[in-house]
């Protein structure tokens, strides 16, 4: 491990030089932990300025002590609703079932925060802003990735070439960083055959974000809690999800179901993917007249969400085997692509994006056998929780979207019936780790239900050893 006396252990980290390719979430997160952890980094993004489709994103309990411990959690407050409960609907608008966030647990209490509901460029714009603008650069989609034993080499469509010591994939599900590495190990004959194998494909997605609606029409906006209405239309086979957001916005999905299983080539499914806008207008016209909730049909959430900004996007879910080679890993969805049933996609990016800060202050030396090691460590940690990721939001995608009679059952008993005990035990499990940067002080995690104790890095980055000398001292838990 590095420590503050090693100086050849200090100067190996700070001259490690990361390129993170995407400025999604997990990418944008990466480049604040590794500008607190005073590690170099550059962001390539693909787009030329940032993305504003998308619909809502779940901040869940475990992710919210980064969040207060990099002083962004007022902000995460002033952005998001907290989730209050999932009202599941048939299509006559009739009950079926309600998941709350207050009953038959209280997740405040237990956890010391509710799950936060933001809308995705929200909380985009909000990580981009805590990074110096010279650090991402815009309109740079990696085409190739080349690596040898000194460096990783990145060329870019607009012809321009980067260096760096590292290269981190946040590139999302069609990661371009994992296309490159997979070809690599096909030619070399070592890459897992799970990992060629093409992603499930289940559903097509339609979503926006409206602009501000009129709270006397819809006073249900006003509510503290963000109240999620999902209506699952057996005629129209679709779901169709209605989110209120901060700012009397509705966040509103339709989710259209394809035959069970149905898998498609990569490069298939990559020419219809992209959170694209093109398609989106073509396929609103057949969910217009749905019924929601809100005294309105869906047709008026859609002309009430600004043009360009409502996207037809596919879903798909895959586990990959193969994380990392040499100098370049891989994140989030680029290595479990889950459905956004279970709210989990952010989640486990920041996860990943945390737990591969805190092993690199530890690099020992810039070669790659140090760095695979670690790699390796990062593997161990993060991808069994990757794997059963995507197993449960497909349950979980089934459990809200599938006809049938053992699906009503299943969907009634889970709703009407669960008991608080077993509640506790499902969320615990969630909730045992809630990790922190291990380079920077610790902050308090509330709730009732404490973490596992989480070990301070010996590591302590130059920016903070001159301004708070007195953190140098490392502690063992969280306070
Ligand atoms: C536009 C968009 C909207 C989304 N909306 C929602 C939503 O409403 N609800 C939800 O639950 N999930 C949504 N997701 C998915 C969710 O953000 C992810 O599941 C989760 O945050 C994991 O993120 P990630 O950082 O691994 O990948 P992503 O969030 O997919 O980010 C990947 C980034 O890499 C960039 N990129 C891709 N290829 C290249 C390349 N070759 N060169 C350079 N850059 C590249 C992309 O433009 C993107 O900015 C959305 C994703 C995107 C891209």
């Amino acid at each position: 491990m590095a420590s503050l006396d090693d100086e050849d252990t200090k100067a190996a980290i700070l001259d490690c030089h990361v390129c993170i390719v995407g400025a999604g979430i997990g990418g944008l997160m990466m480049g604040i932990l590794l500008e607190r952890a005073d590690i170099k980094y550059t962001i390539l993004e693909k787009h030329p300025f940032h993305n504003p489709l998308g619909s809502a994103i779940c901040l869940e309990p475990s992710v919210q002590p980064l969040f207060r411990q990099l002083g962004l959690m007022d902000e995460i407050h002033r952005l998001s609703k907290p989730f209050g409960a999932l009202v599941f609907r048939e299509d006559n608008l009739n009950i079926i079932g309600t998941f709350s966030a207050q009953t038959p647990l209280d997740i405040n209490d237990r956890y010391g925060g509710y799950n936060r509901i933001i809308a995705r460029r929200d909380l985009c714009a909000l990580l981009a802003a805590q990074i110096p603008k010279e650090k991402i650069k815009f309109g740079k989609r990696v085409l190739e990735v080349r690596q040898n034993a000194g460096e990783v080499i990145i060329r870019c469509s607009d012809n321009s070439v980067h260096h760096a010591d590292i290269l981190i994939g946040c590139d999302g599900a069609y990661s371009a960083v994992r296309q490159g590495l997979y070809a690599d190990l096909s030619a070399k004959g070592e890459l897992p055959k799970q990992d060629n194998a093409p992603m499930g494909y289940q559903y097509d997605c339609l979503v926006g974000v409206t602009d501000p609606m009129d709270p006397s029409k819809h006073p249900s906006l006003t509510g503290k809690f963000s109240e999620f209405q999902t209506i699952l239309a057996k005629d129209a086979n679709c779901s169709y999800w209605c989110i209120p957001l901060v700012g009397n916005r509705i966040s509103w999905m339709v989710v259209k179901f394809h035959n069970k299983g149905k898998k498609y080539a990569e490069d298939q499914l990559f020419k219809h993917s992209g959170w694209g806008a093109e398609a989106a207008e073509l396929m609103s016209y057949e969910f217009r007249e749905l019924t929601t909730t809100y005294g309105c049909e869906l047709g008026e959430l859609m002309d009430n969400t600004a043009k360009g900004s409502m996207a037809k996007v596919m879903l798909e879910e895959k586990f990959y085997k193969t994380w990392y080679q040499g100098r370049v890993v891989l994140t989030g969805d680029a290595v479990h692509k889950v459905l956004p049933f279970g709210g989990q996609g952010a989640n486990q990016c920041i996860h990943d994006v945390l737990a591969l800060t805190n092993l690199l202050v530890q690099l020992k030396s810039n070669t790659v056998p140090d760095i695979e090691e670690l790699f390796e460590s990062y593997f161990k940690a993060r991808s069994p929780i990757g794997r059963t990721v995507v197993n449960m939001s497909s349950r979980v995608g089934n459990l809200m979207n599938r006809k049938g009679m053992m699906n009503d059952i299943i969907r009634k008993v889970a709703l009407r019936h669960m008991p608080r005990w077993l509640s506790q035990i499902i969320n615990d499990r969630w909730s045992y780790d809630r990790p922190q940067l291990e380079c920077i002080p610790f902050v308090k995690v509330p709730g009732e239900f404490q973490p596992r104790p989480q070990k301070r890095s010996a590591y302590v980055p130059a920016s903070l050893l001159e301004r708070e000398p007195s953190t140098t001292a490392a502690t063992t838990t969280a306070e």
